[in-house]
């Protein structure tokens, strides 16, 4: 499978980041980001003065052109090497995989399908990572994804994670607003200035009061369960307040005062996630 990537050195040593566009296919802020800086990088209006950057700007090849977030699978549920691939993600991931050797961190550009805040996923509380997070300047750090999946999170993160590297996912904003592609770009930035790869008067200085939340419950969706309203990416929910109903009945409750995490509002397939909820 050929999957372009984009390399570039520095003439000083330092550290290998790895950036990735388009891990879901529909999400064009990541793509457009990197080929922006790539352009620049190539006529030198950037100058990339340590380490090594690579860029993949479209991970997913065949679900960008398709315009959907996947072909076969969630490519970012599926991000591992698999020994008997049976779908186009699961190859895809086995090709991925073999860029994120050597690397030091890994940024994992993403958007959304609705409007909202950019956030960050860190999985664990390593002083290295919550650095590199916060010089990112998003406006939220969202921690402890990787608990709601105890049978195996197989995301890009927890990928970098399991090799020793350092890495993150940003949610830059929504898929169809074109600052969404100037979030994403400030962010490889903001990564290049704080690993010293480029110089600190390249971007604006990072938003450092980042909201932190905590994820406390994932919820799959039923057949027949309906949200109590259309609820938008970090909506507030104090204890008691019914979230969503499902097909017999049974109402689920914000069991404590907690905010509510990437609703998925249209398109539910059973077994899928619906929302989560964080505090
Ligand atoms: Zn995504």
């Amino acid at each position: 499978m050929d999957i372009p990537k984009l390399v570039f050195k520095g003439s000083k040593p330092g550290p290998r980041l790895l950036v990735l566009g388009a891990i879901h296919g529909n999400e064009t802020a990541g793509p457009a980001a990197i080929r922006r800086l790539a352009a620049e990088l190539e006529a030198r209006k950037i100058v990339l003065t340590a380490g090594e950057l690579t860029m993949v700007p479209v991970c997913n090849q065949k679900a960008y052109r398709q315009n959907t977030r996947y072909v076969d699978e969630n490519l970012n549920r599926v991000f591992r090497k698999h020994s008997d691939p049976t779908s186009y993600e699961q190859r895809c991931a086995n090709r991925l995989t073999d860029f994120f050797a050597g690397a030091d961190y890994v940024l994992d550009l993403h958007s959304q399908h609705v409007d909202g805040q950019s956030y960050c996923f860190a999985q664990n509380n390593s002083r290295k990572l919550l650095d590199f997070v916060r010089a990112l300047g998003p406006e939220c750090i969202i921690f402890d994804w990787a608990k709601l999946y105890p049978e195996g999170d197989f995301t890009t993160e927890s990928y970098a994670e399991s090799l020793g590297a350092v890495g993150t996912t940003v949610e830059c904003g929504n898929h169809t607003n074109p600052k969404t592609v100037d979030v994403a770009y400030d962010t490889i930035l903001r990564a290049l200035v704080h690993l010293g790869m480029i110089p600190s008067e390249s971007v604006s200085k990072p938003n450092l009061e980042a909201l932190n939340l905590y994820m406390t419950k994932k919820y799959d969706f039923q057949a027949g369960g309906r949200l109590a309203k259309a609820w938008q990416h970090l909506d507030y929910l104090p204890a008691g307040a019914v979230v969503a109903t499902l097909e017999d009945g049974t109402e689920i409750k914000a069991a404590e005062d907690s905010y509510m995490i990437l609703p998925k509002l249209t398109d539910n397939r059973p077994g899928e996630e619906w929302f989560y909820l964080a505090v």
